[in-house]
């Protein structure tokens, strides 16, 4: 389930936010708490809170007698105490993001912002930055979309890891599919994951060349032997730190044009 709660607490409050100077308040205000402690006190005019101080050290709440909230950081100091007490609640909430599909599980949305989650459930999937999650793309004989990741190929794999690995797709692809650059070298480039994914020497740790496998899709031959890819920002070689990659592609355009 969703643990993570937006607190509000509504009603007829003095405020006191003290840091480098005072600054006292009194209306009918509203003030949201936010799971990173982070504390917004609304007013009835435009949309910037009265007050405010984001992700506190720490923030604490007494509703004895009506209700009092004492948040700190640092120097800072905001207080809110409540002469008429309207309303106190605690609301599940999650982070919001572009919907991409429906759970499987539960029927509730699923929305991508660092990852994707359920809204209704809270289950998570970890995606790349640069994956792209359709809801027109096929979805997983598991119900869940697939997302497209560009890693040599153009991959489409479903959102969980564990029911259908992008790891595996990309190994399967390129595994031992290059040749380690180094003139003294006669190894494969693997495809491993640390952190990444990479194509590193086989003969690690003797060799330790090893490349990040760019987001996106190989074109061609680099003039250093090893393939370019067609990326966002341009073509590249799999080395990031190579030259040739244009001198590569020159190689192979003309070559498509006999
Ligand atoms: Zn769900
Ligand atoms: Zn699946
Ligand atoms: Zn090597
Ligand atoms: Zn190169």
């Amino acid at each position: 389930m969703i643990d993570d709660a937006i607190r509000v607490l509504a009603g007829d409050c003095t405020v006191i936010a003290e840091g480098d100077d005072r600054q006292e308040y009194r209306g009918r205000v509203t003030t949201i708490v936010k799971p990173d402690n982070t504390v917004l006190v609304h007013d009835i005019d435009g949309y910037q809170p009265v007050a405010w101080l984001t992700r506190a050290d720490s923030v604490s709440s007494d509703r004895r007698d009506g209700f009092t909230l004492v948040a700190k950081k640092d120097t800072q100091t905001l207080r809110l105490a409540a002469h008429d007490q309207d309303g106190f609640a605690h609301y599940p909430s999650s982070a919001a993001g572009t919907p991409v599909g429906t759970c499987p599980d539960c029927g509730g949305a699923l929305v991508r912002s660092s990852g994707v989650h359920c809204v209704g459930c809270g289950d998570r999937y970890g995606v790349p930055a640069d994956a792209t999650i359709r809801d027109d793309q096929c979805d997983c004989d598991c119900g869940l979309p697939k997302m497209r990741v560009e890693r040599g190929l153009a991959f489409n794999v479903c959102l969980d890891r564990n029911c259908e690995s992008l790891d595996a797709a990309v190994r399967e692809a390129f595994d031992r599919e290059w040749s380690c650059p180094e003139p003294n070298c006669d190894g494969d480039l693997r495809i491993l994951r640390r952190g990444g994914l990479i194509a590193g020497c086989e003969h690690y740790p003797d060799c330790d060349t090893g490349f990040a496998v760019p987001a996106g899709v190989v074109d061609g031959e680099c003039g250093c032997g090893l393939p370019t890819f067609e990326t966002a920002s341009g073509i590249r070689c799999l080395d990031a730190t190579c030259e040739r990659a244009l001198e590569g592609t020159v190689t192979a355009e003309s070559a498509a044009d006999d």
